[in-house]
């Protein structure tokens, strides 16, 4: 069996299972103090699993941003978050204590894309985005089969997209970028905008036209740079399903005639979609991390 941990800005998702079909036992609770926050995972994991000899692995999948450089003094570390008290904690050195365990660790989007990637809306794919769209914007790239990390790890939601002033004078509220894609798009600046949450409004709202044109402009750009097969869009704005066909049309307006592949010429509904986990996408990724990071462990050689 394997653990797979949540770790969200606002609450943690905690499940014991094998795959999907498979699930043993799932909590949430909201994000409290890191101490006690993470004691509440580990007391679920210990009472839920019985014998802890037939757990393999655990996987977290956090917020960030985070330490994923396994040679740094500080990995397995959130870093710069603004969350009060959680700048600067060790996410990893608490269940390594308490369990002896390989444990895997990413971002929490980073978990949903290798989660979707093993069960979901990736299989098979070699090259696919996930966007989460939700209190926040994240973003994971898998390339030729493997998540990107890079320097840190993406940060798809902070790239700059153009910003039509007339159109929607709203400033924004990314507090590094104002009007980064987070700050224009994502689920707390359409509730700044419109004064109102996204739920309340109803699917002819302008600002949902408005919120495709936004989200085409970044997948738009994702698509010109990574040349992904496929766009999986998943968090809690994208539970307002009337955006898909919205997004299909910006994207293929936005592209033009100019990527010749019929996935955006037609706006094929496969090519834009959500995740085939909905909103386990999460903890069931963090789940894959726990066994990829056992799967590694058994062979080091594949690393
Ligand atoms: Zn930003």
């Amino acid at each position: 069996m394997f653990a797979g941990i949540e770790s969200g800005g606002t609450k943690w998702v905690c499940m014991i299972a094998n795959h999907p079909g498979d699930i043993r036992a799932t909590t949430r609770f909201p994000t409290r103090e890191p101490d006690s926050t993470i004691s509440k995972a580990i007391e679920f994991i210990q009472s839920e699993v019985g014998d802890l000899s037939s757990l393999r692995g655990i996987g977290i999948g956090s917020f960030g941003p985070l330490d994923l450089n396994s040679a740094s003094p500080t990995y397995g570390f959130l870093t710069t978050t603004p969350k009060p008290g959680w700048a600067h904690f060790d996410l990893i050195t608490p269940l390594i204590q308490e369990f002896n365990l390989p444990i895997g660790f990413d971002t929490d989007v980073n978990a949903a894309a290798l989660g979707e990637q093993r069960w979901g809306a990736g299989r098979e794919c070699s090259d696919f985005i996930y966007l989460t769209v939700g209190t926040g914007i994240g973003g994971a790239a898998v390339v030729n089969h493997e998540l990107v990390h890079g320097l840190i790890h993406p940060e798809m939601g902070h790239m700059r997209i153009p910003h039509d002033w007339d159109r929607d004078p709203f400033p924004g509220i990314c507090p590094y970028h104002g009007d980064c894609l987070e700050g224009l798009a994502t689920g707390p600046a359409i509730n700044a905008r419109w004064d109102q949450p996204g739920e309340d409004l109803v699917p002819e709202h302008p600002a949902w036209q408005l919120e495709a044109h936004y989200l085409a402009l970044g997948i738009a750009n994702l698509v010109t740079t990574l040349s992904p097969k496929r766009v999986i869009l998943g968090g809690g704005v994208m539970d307002q399903v009337q955006l898909f066909p919205l997004i299909r049309a910006e994207v293929r307006t936005i592209l033009g005639d100019y990527i010749s592949a019929p996935q955006i010429t037609t706006t094929n509904q496969d090519y834009i979609l959500p995740p085939a986990l909905g909103s386990q996408a999460g903890v069931l990724g963090a789940v894959a991390l726990a066994i990829r990071a056992a799967e590694q462990q058994g062979n080091p050689g594949n690393q």
